[in-house]
């Protein structure tokens, strides 16, 4: 018999998403499904994955176990979302009403708003609330199934305020269950004090704030915003690399409003990941096929930011590219916390279908963050993180509004309850 503290019954299907990691071509349809299922789990870890009818001969619960019956609902590996910029401070609201009156980020950003905005809104931002801002958005996620986020720095651009922002970040990983992946982005823009000479920024970056973060352990992965009046390919090559020899993991951000070449640059580097693609060339989709380098896709910020189009996901998936779903969670073109949402716009604004919109938002995410030995797919030994439907129907994930999370569990625990966070006391 298996000792277990936590047990989930009566699943009418258990997508485990077991299988190859990460996803790629006809693979991001195969969701591993189990029929009437069950799972056990221990101090956290998954130690038993079965049928209802075989877990009681194989289980010993102990006693005080949590017992969840599904009640024949749906059950996923808690979603991992791959890519949001969470710990700001203040809003964008005026931004939001001129784009909805038809300006283009593009107009917006030259007239001081944008990234520059909340940049001066979080400089003046203290550690506790910055912290306080964050852990109120992982509540928000954590209602819409996420269990673990990469969430990124980069509106401080300059060293103590980006360093702020990673702190709160590695704060509130400790006080919420929600987990992180925690990304240094201060090449997010030139901030304005410096653009008389972007080579003075440059060389702060390289030379200050990379070898500080490294040296505190802030930041997994190191990230530039590779685009036109941004940073340059060369600009962008410079700082990857002098990342990757302090010891991060890169992403990237890459042909968002035009192609420049970030998808290329992303595999010659071997980044994990290169992220919205909305212009990838077809040369760029091969090279991240070949590399490994996943695809990280955020409709959302598409749909949000009133782009005139959409990734190419069906032909990033089609080329064999592992292709990820991010939140995009920002305070500009970022609303919605809710991976169904993303999952929702990829299905119909891409023509992705939903197992693999599934894939994306789970083992492939984990794969882009470099975390799917631990989370992403439902598997013995792995984190019991996981989410229950409130019904059998796996397409009720693409009814926006409706919340068709009931249920989410992280590391063994109930977190949420029937659409609701579960009692403060989940907050350890
Ligand atoms: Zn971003």
């Amino acid at each position: 018999m298996i000792a277990a503290d936590f047990a989930l019954r009566n699943a009418g299907t258990l997508h485990t998403l077991a299988g190859p990691v990460p996803r790629t071509g006809p693979a991001m349809s195969v969701l591993g499904t189990h029929e009437r299922a069950a799972l056990a789990a221990h101090h956290g870890r998954i130690v038993w994955i079965g049928g209802d009818g075989a877990f009681d001969l194989a289980v010993q619960l102990e006693p005080n176990a949590t017992v969840i019956d599904a009640g024949g609902a749906a059950v996923l590996p808690g979603f991992v979302d791959g890519h949001t910029h969470a710990v700001f401070a203040g809003d964008r609201d005026e931004e939001i009403r001129r784009r909805l009156a038809g300006a283009s980020y593009a107009e917006i950003a030259a007239e001081g708003g944008g990234i520059v905005r909340t940049v001066g809104a979080t400089r003046e931002a203290t550690l506790a609330e910055l912290e306080a801002g964050l852990l109120a958005r992982f509540d928000e996620m954590l209602l819409c199934g996420t269990t673990t986020a990469e969430v990124k720095s980069g509106y401080g651009l300059e060293t103590e305020a980006e360093l702020r922002q990673l702190e709160a970040i590695s704060r509130a990983d400790a006080r919420h269950p929600l987990s992180t992946v925690s990304t240094f982005l201060g090449a997010h823009e030139v901030p304005v004090e410096h653009r008389d000479d972007r080579e003075r920024y440059l060389r702060l970056l390289v030379d200050e704030m990379l070898p500080e973060v490294a040296r505190r352990g802030l930041a997994t992965f190191a990230d530039v915003f590779c685009e036109k009046g941004v940073f340059s390919i060369e600009e962008s090559r410079r700082l990857l690399t002098a990342a990757r020899d302090l010891g991060f993991k890169l992403r990237v951000h890459a042909d968002e409003l035009c192609w420049t070449g970030g998808a290329e640059l992303a595999a010659e580097l071997g980044a994990r990941s290169a992220d919205h693609l909305v212009f990838v060339s077809e040369a760029g989709r091969r090279a991240l096929a070949e590399s490994g380098c996943a695809a990280t896709l955020l409709p959302s910020a598409c749909f949000y930011l009133r782009l005139p189009r959409y990734a190419p996901a069906r032909d990033l998936i089609d080329d064999g590219v592992a292709v990820a779903l991010g939140s995009d969670v920002n305070p500009g073109g970022g609303l919605s916390p809710s991976l169904p949402f993303a999952m929702t716009v990829a299905c119909f604004a891409q023509g992705v279908s939903l197992e693999e919109a599934i894939s994306a938002a789970t083992i492939n995410a984990a794969y882009s963050l470099d975390v799917a030995d631990e989370v992403g797919s439902l598997e013995v030994g792995k984190r019991a993180d996981l989410v229950v439907l409130r019904g059998p129907r796996l397409l009720d994930l693409l009814r926006v509004g409706v919340g068709a999370v009931s249920t989410v569990v992280k590391t063994g625990r109930v977190v949420v309850e029937d659409g609701h966070r579960a009692g403060a006391g989940a907050r350890a």
